[in-house]
């Protein structure tokens, strides 16, 4: 039976933050890559890399002895393409960690590097991971950066230059073909099979919602996927294609939210197309078009839309901004960001305590350099004590400081490594908000770890974001 929301496992949750009733939802669209048919990361971005290691190879590039390590990067990550270097930022878009090539950049490096730099997405010199497709590619990028300043690369090959080679190297590996006749000849080995998403959006659809895939994929890999994942766990000879009301493929997004491209009908299983005349058909099969199209089938605009994906940029960044259609992303990492957290609660508390103590002896210390002042110059209250007894207390308090925050330090660095050793939390740029964490609660009303997480919750859950903390508030840390 049903699990009632409060007891659902807390990193199966649906987390809000922008209230979300799903009763006023007419047309749920769904993504397929990483979002209905989740795959193993190792695996399939470990293909990825090694198409794109193959054509540098051809190229003459001694990438050989390089292999691929998923914890290198992570999704959320900046590629800076002018100084070789991938960063982490807050939600202001400061610079809060940094890797050159592998290599993590020391403190100091990373101020001097930094200081004045506040990431803007729209200048080229920045590359947003959005999506677990990415990490092979960031992967690649920082390994090479490491054998270009060993010189190892032809000359004249500039961090930038670079970049775009491995971009295009990967690019030409999902289009050509041959990375995806590998994944459909083994799917064992690179899909992770969930059987609650099939029912997911069965209950979607016998509850009334028009139910829809919006997929970049091509036909042929579309079809071999969805009745891969979808077709084993259908009642009695329901086929995936039953369950929705429109498919798109080759959907370009995101062009398909913010142009007008031309659409095409699949008339067949084989993919034959013949160019589309009129409105779409409910039912119907297509190829490419636009968000616009959707929104007319239905009859609907873009507050009764919910589009569920995991590219932040392409599924629902441009969606929510240009046709302000809700939104949900899928962040798989988000089971392990939960377990980490959970891991991390004794951790967590330990640096609250320590930081509470820091915080009374550097008022402390402040207080004495006050009174000292004063003292000196006899203005203002002050106490009668002896300047010499006032200096000891603070060379006291200063030693005791500085172990304290070594104390810290470790702590700290200790807190969130379980999710990844070299960035920590996902969410997080130590104790601010992760620039990825602002970019989901810009354009994600809602966010979850996978499709299936809204099974527990029904077609009609009435998602409420809740009351956001402000440093204001009374019982946070200052208030
Ligand atoms: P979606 O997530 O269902 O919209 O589809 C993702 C599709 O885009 C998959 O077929 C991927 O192979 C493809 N894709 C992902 N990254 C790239 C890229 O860098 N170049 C070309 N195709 C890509
Ligand atoms: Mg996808």
């Amino acid at each position: 039976m049903l699990v009632h929301p409060d007891s659902v496992a807390v990193n199966r949750r649906v987390f809000c933050n922008r209230t979300l009733n799903l009763r006023s939802i007419s047309v749920i669209g769904y993504d397929m890559d990483y979002t209905l048919v989740h795959y193993n990361v190792e695996e399939w971005e470990g293909r990825a890399y090694a198409h794109m290691k193959q054509r540098l190879l051809e190229m003459d590039w001694p990438v050989a002895p390089l292999e691929f390590d998923k914890t290198l990067v992570e999704r959320g990550l900046i590629i800076d393409v002018e100084t070789g270097n991938v960063v982490k930022a807050n939600r202001f878009g400061y610079i809060k960690m940094a890797k050159h090539g592998t290599q993590t950049l020391e403190f100091s490096k990373l101020r001097k590097t930094y200081a004045r730099t506040v990431i803007d997405l729209s200048e080229d010199r920045w590359v947003f991971l959005n999506t677990l497709f990415s990490i092979s590619e960031a992967c690649m990028y920082a390994q090479m950066v490491d054998l270009l300043d060993d010189g190892q690369l032809p000359n004249g090959i500039g961090y930038r230059e670079l970049y775009s080679t491995i971009r295009n190297a990967l690019d030409q590996a999902h289009i050509e073909g041959e990375l995806k006749r590998e994944i459909m000849s083994d799917p064992e080995r690179f899909v992770e099979l969930d059987a609650d998403t099939p029912l997911t959006l069965l209950d979607q659809r016998k509850a009334g919602k028009k139910v829809i895939l919006i997929t970049n994929s091509e036909w042929e890999y579309t079809k071999f996927m969805m009745e891969y994942a979808f077709d084993p766990y259908l009642p009695g000879d329901m086929k995936w294609r039953d369950l929705f009301h429109l498919v798109v493929v080759s959907a370009r997004k995101p062009a398909f939210f913010m142009n007008r491209p031309p659409i095409f009908q699949v008339v067949n299983d084989d993919g034959l197309l013949k160019p589309n005349v009129g409105k779409l058909q409910i039912g119907g099969t297509y190829l490419g078009g636009h968000a616009r199209l959707v929104e007319e089938c239905f009859g609907v605009d873009g507050e009764r839309i919910l589009y569920i994906g995991d590219h932040i940029y392409g599924d629902v960044s441009v969606s929510k901004s240009i046709l302000r259609w809700r939104t949900a992303l899928v962040l798989r990492e988000m089971e392990r960001e939960m377990d980490t957290i959970e891991l991390d609660k004794a951790n967590s508390q330990k640096i609250r305590d320590m930081m509470a103590q820091k915080e009374a002896l550097e008022h402390e210390f402040s207080e004495h350099r006050l009174d000292l002042l004063r003292i000196k110059n006899d203005y203002g209250e002050h106490t009668d004590a002896d300047p010499e007894v006032l200096k000891k207390k603070m060379a006291d308090l200063r030693t005791q400081l500085q172990q304290l925050d070594v104390q810290i330090g470790a702590l700290v660095s200790e807190d969130g490594r379980t999710s990844n050793p070299h960035w920590g939390l996902l969410m997080r740029a130590g104790n601010d908000k992760s620039h990825l964490t602002r970019q989901v609660e810009r354009y994600a009303d809602v966010y979850t770890s996978r499709v299936s997480n809204f099974l527990g919750y029904t077609p009609f859950m009435y998602f409420r974001s809740p009351r956001g903390s402000l440093p204001h508030d009374p019982g946070s840390a200052r208030g």
